[in-house]
């Protein structure tokens, strides 16, 4: 458990607010540490201080190590996941598992998951007080299904754009520009891949919406379209293709982080080297001090540069160097070799998660990594762990919503629509795609244009986005929720007057 030293102590209660487990506070103005510590750290890694240390373990408690954190578990306690309980000396899950009730298969979910139509094609019904261009029926298995689209011009419009590379694009939160037009920003890095949030009803309606909406819907009909992040890449972007980032085609993700390939690669690793540094800008890893390491090998004595985040894994700088770190040139990764721990002709290997760029230092009598050509052993495992990298591309989801005028073409009882997809009695696609439906009120969905009909998206001058929509219904459910059931047409007449192509089933 904590100690606290008072003397440092500044009474700023930000160990109090970050600990999960309530298990230290301050009076009068100083830390107390109370009972339930698990030594998870967040509380030292929060005081600005000193003012906190690690004191022993209270007796009878149990390390856990179901993650890195490793929390001594005090009996009869949680750790500060609190996932596990110390029963007895034993850490037992306290939730039970969660098993879907068993259910006979949905057959109406099933006719509806797919529209009779796409909306692509369609038309629009305009002024937004008419039935839809295409309300069309047709008996599916022992169902009758209505589906009704309509080209609908959409000015809430976005798009989440998904770019697999390792390289830094630039910082979240950064504009993303397009002829020096701010079309979207730089959002929430995901695993191997940055994603970009482009568009937004007030950038739509901005000074630039043509810009936005012509970009959006570029991207969305798979064409090559060029952005430049504020203060980061350019960018060649083609749904389906690897990125191009500063003009280098990037055509590989990363296996996974640091820590990943630690855990992943081991055996493998322990194998032909005595310690690796597997660089990444999320986590980078230290095979001996990774838990999946330091069950085959000795601690190495080998200390990384970066910030150390749980035992073996560390966080580095965003950068152009190796693993998308600031690490130029690989020496550089390594801070210090304490020889107490290192012996002269150890290996330590230096690579990147997409395993394209690898090293090898010998450790020489002084303590020095000196570099060394890479044995046939340690290639072949190159060219082993390169091939599980996944192929890199630029995937787009179309974001948006048709809680407004467009339902007039649906039905004449708006809100009953806007149930009705929640409830699932209407299903909701997009050009053919399934859409996601977003909890919560009006109807914003989400849609991978890559499961759409293919140039599926224009755009009118508006500016809006114009993009298909298709609801997929039962015939008595459209009926119950004030459908245009008059404007009813059978399939298989709108087939007969010809205007239509057959597009391949994905
Ligand atoms: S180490 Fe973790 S559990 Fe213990 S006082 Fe600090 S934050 Fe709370
Ligand atoms: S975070 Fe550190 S300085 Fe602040 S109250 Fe806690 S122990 Fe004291």
């Amino acid at each position: 458990m904590i100690r606290v030293d008072a003397e440092k102590c500044s009474g700023c209660r930000e160990c109090e607010k970050n600990c999960p487990l309530g298990a230290v506070r301050v009076v009068g103005k100083k830390a107390v540490a109370g009972a339930g510590c698990s030594a998870c750290q967040a509380c030292l890694k929060v005081c600005r201080t000193g003012a906190l240390t690690l004191g022993e373990p209270v007796p009878g408690s149990v390390t856990c190590t179901f993650c890195g954190v490793r929390c001594e578990i005090p009996p009869g306690l949680t750790g500060a996941c609190k996932r596990f309980t110390n029963t007895g000396g034993d850490l037992v899950r306290n939730r039970p598992l969660q098993i879907p009730e068993p259910l006979p298969p949905d057959m109406e979910r099933a006719v509806l998951s797919r529209p009779l139509i796409t909306a692509v094609g369609a038309g629009a019904s305009y002024p937004d007080c008419h039935p839809a261009p295409y309300i069309v029926q047709d008996r599916v298995g022992d169902f009758d299904v209505v589906t009704v689209v309509t080209e609908a011009p959409i000015s809430y419009s976005s798009m989440i754009v998904k770019i697999d590379t390792n390289l830094h694009i630039g910082d979240e939160g950064s504009l993303v520009k397009r002829d020096g037009k701010a079309v979207g920003m730089v959002t929430a890095e995901q695993y191997g891949s940055h994603v970009l949030l482009l568009g937004g009803v007030n950038r739509v309606k901005g000074p630039h919406g043509l810009t936005v909406v012509r970009t959006m819907v570029e991207l969305g009909n798979r064409e090559p379209v060029r952005l430049k992040i504020d203060g980061g890449s350019v960018l060649d972007l083609q749904v389906g293709r690897p990125p191009v980032v500063n003009g280098s085609l990037d055509e590989k993700m990363r296996v996974g982080c640091g820590g990943a390939c630690c855990g992943l690669f081991a055996g493998l690793l322990a194998g032909v080297v005595d310690e690796a540094i597997i660089l990444d800008h999320h986590i980078t890893g230290l095979l001996t001090r990774h838990p999946a390491g330091a069950e085959l090998l000795p601690y190495s004595g080998v200390e990384p540069v970066g910030r150390p985040a749980t035992p073996g894994r560390y966080f580095f700088d965003h950068g152009s160097g190796w693993g998308g770190t600031n690490i130029e040139d690989p020496r550089q990764a390594i801070k210090s070799v304490d020889m107490n721990y290192a012996r002269p002709g150890m290996k330590i290997l230096v690579a990147e998660t997409t395993w394209r760029n690898v090293a090898l230092f010998v450790v020489n009598a002084d303590g020095e990594p000196v570099r060394a050509p890479l044995p046939e052993e340690v290639e072949e495992l190159r060219r082993m762990l390169a091939s599980n990298c996944e192929e890199a591309r630029v995937s787009a989801v179309y974001y948006a919503g048709v809680g407004g005028s467009a339902r007039a073409g649906v039905t004449v009882n708006p809100i009953e629509l806007t149930r009705a997809v929640h409830r699932g009695d209407a299903v909701l696609s997009i050009a053919g795609a399934p859409a996601y439906v977003m909890p919560g009120g009006g109807i914003t969905f989400l849609a991978d244009v890559e499961q759409m009909v293919e140039k599926p998206f224009t755009y009118t001058t508006s500016p809006a986005v114009v993009a298909p929509v298709e609801y997929t219904i039962l015939r008595h459910k459209y009926a119950g929720i004030g459908g245009h059931i008059s404007s009813i047409r059978p399939l298989s007449e709108v087939i007969r007057e010809g205007r239509f192509q057959w597009y391949p089933r994905r």
